[in-house]
């Protein structure tokens, strides 16, 4: 019997039945998340934990063999977060999904694998509103977004699910368990730590019980589409929109992105727009007020047509476009979606790099934007059967990550920063704030088996 197979029946012994995955499909299934990293790692075993007792025998036995371990949600990161890693073993906490909510304390306690639409449609069922809304909030899960802090396009009034974590239980290196955080946002209870573990990537703990706090449901809703004919000024109604109130969401398509759409819905869009505005409100008693605003400001700088309505099924017929993009893309997983945060005021001069960039490396690019926050996300679409056309699309990645760079803009917004990012976004860490980095991460996890190849470095990478 070869030493990897004794290991693998030694850990399948410690786990719940069948929580250990062998079948060579489903590990395959596991290797890559959505950065489908080509040099993605062959695992040692796949386990999917049943219960937080799993979980706890992974790490004991990981510790005692120093064996790396790659905690995985849902396995939507972007940026090679939950990719896998030769020798080592993906544990998934998929299974873990215990959703518990309660209208007393406006709580809601999840396991780390309950996905995010989900909690937002129980919350919802209960008159409650979680706010962090992801983009990918179809298929992400809870535990992955405390570990990124992922936001969506709601940051801009609501903020990131930091925001909304009152309480966190984790599975440490050494397979003991914490809790940190109170039962309620304002129990106090020593040094924050827990605000370590939330964005962390899964570098100092494994997640396995999250409190969330819910808000009151927004009785009110206006949505705004405004169509411009430059770019630029589309842009500047944002800045604007945004000195004189948050509303709950804002968001710029320009002509690429608008025509993917247009491809995929149809919808008759007029050949002189260069951009559309989607804004938000659901300020209770504000609404129409905030709308109006948004309105005026939108044709002060010149907008042709301005939609606005307060009839929930109209707001979602003319955001279509947003969601069209996304529909359209389905399925074709074989896209980078990049993540860069600018001053508002350099989004569009980034997004004209971005294209000046795709047209030198003959590379379609699409970007879309939430301005308030200064989030840029470039598409760069490419052909995974051609590998010229994959080494294109690499380099224009790489090229846009010179751009932002050159413009002092950060590398990461709400993706989190991964293995793909990891290097890039340490040159712009100070010497002192690199160190204690490391130390942070070698107290919690001293062997340096958690997640090793995303977020910080170790001494080891020098
Ligand atoms: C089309 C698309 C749109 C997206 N839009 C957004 C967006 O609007 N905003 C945004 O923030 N992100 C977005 N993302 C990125 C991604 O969905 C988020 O980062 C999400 O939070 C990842 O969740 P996941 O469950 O898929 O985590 P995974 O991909 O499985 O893991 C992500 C990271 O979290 C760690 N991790 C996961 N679970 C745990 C746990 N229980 N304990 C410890 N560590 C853990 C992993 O090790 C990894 O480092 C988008 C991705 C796609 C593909």
């Amino acid at each position: 019997m070869s030493n990897e197979t004794e290991l693998v029946q030694e850990l399948g012994a410690a786990l719940s039945a069948n929580a250990i995955l062998t079948d060579s499909d489903v590990v395959e299934s596991y290797r890559r998340d959505w950065s489908m990293d080509p040099d993605a790692g062959r695992p040692l075993a796949v386990v999917r934990a049943r219960t937080e007792d799993d979980v706890r025998a992974v790490m004991r036995f990981a510790s005692a063999h120093r064996i790396p371990v790659v905690p995985r949600g849902a396995g939507s990161s972007v940026i090679g977060g939950s990719t896998a890693v030769d020798g080592a073993i993906t544990l998934s906490v998929e299974h873990l999904d215990d959703l518990v909510i309660d209208p007393e304390t406006m709580t809601a306690v999840v396991g780390p694998g309950v996905i995010n639409a989900e909690l937002s449609t129980a919350a919802a069922e209960r008159g409650m509103f979680y706010p962090p809304n992801p983009t990918s909030s179809d298929f992400c899960s809870i535990g992955g977004n405390v570990a990124t802090d992922s936001g969506g396009p709601n940051g801009c009034k609501y903020g990131s699910t930091a925001d909304y974590v009152v309480n966190l239980r984790v599975v440490l290196a050494d397979g003991s368990v914490a809790e940190f955080g109170g039962p309620m946002p304002k129990a106090t209870t020593g040094l924050p730590l827990m605000k370590l573990f939330i964005g962390a990537e899964g570098t100092l703990g494994v997640i396995t019980r999250i409190t969330l706090r819910l808000l009151p449901q927004p009785a009110e809703h206006r949505t705004v589409a405004a169509f411009f004919a430059t770019r630029e000024a589309a842009f500047d109604a944002c800045a604007d929109i945004a000195k004189a109130m948050r509303p709950s969401e804002i968001a710029v398509m320009d002509r690429p992105a608008l025509d993917v759409a247009e491809q995929h819905l149809h919808m008759g869009l007029d050949d002189d727009t260069a951009a559309v505005l989607f804004g938000y409100s659901d300020a209770d008693t504000g609404a129409a007020g905030e709308a109006a605003l948004m309105e005026k400001i939108c044709r002060r700088h010149g907008a042709d047509d301005v939609f606005v309505t307060d009839d929930p099924s109209e707001g979602a017929m003319i955001s279509r476009p947003r969601e069209g993009v996304f529909d359209a893309l389905e399925g074709r997983r074989a896209l980078i979606v990049e993540d860069f945060a600018v001053p508002p005021g350099q989004i569009s001069d980034l997004i004209t790099a971005a294209y000046r960039i795709g047209d030198e490396m003959g590379q379609q690019i699409l970007t879309y934007a939430y301005p308030v926050d200064g989030v840029v996300h470039p598409i760069i679409l490419f052909d995974p059967a051609d590998g010229e056309s994959a080494g294109r699309a690499f380099g224009t990645r790489s090229r846009l990550l010179a751009a932002v760079e050159e413009m002092g803009g950060g590398l990461a917004a709400e993706y989190g920063i991964g293995a793909d990012k990891r290097a890039a976004v340490e040159k712009t860490l100070d010497d002192a704030a690199k160190t204690l980095q490391r130390r942070t991460k070698a107290v919690f996890d001293p062997l340096g088996i958690l997640n090793p190849r995303a977020l910080v470095t170790t001494a080891s990478h020098d």
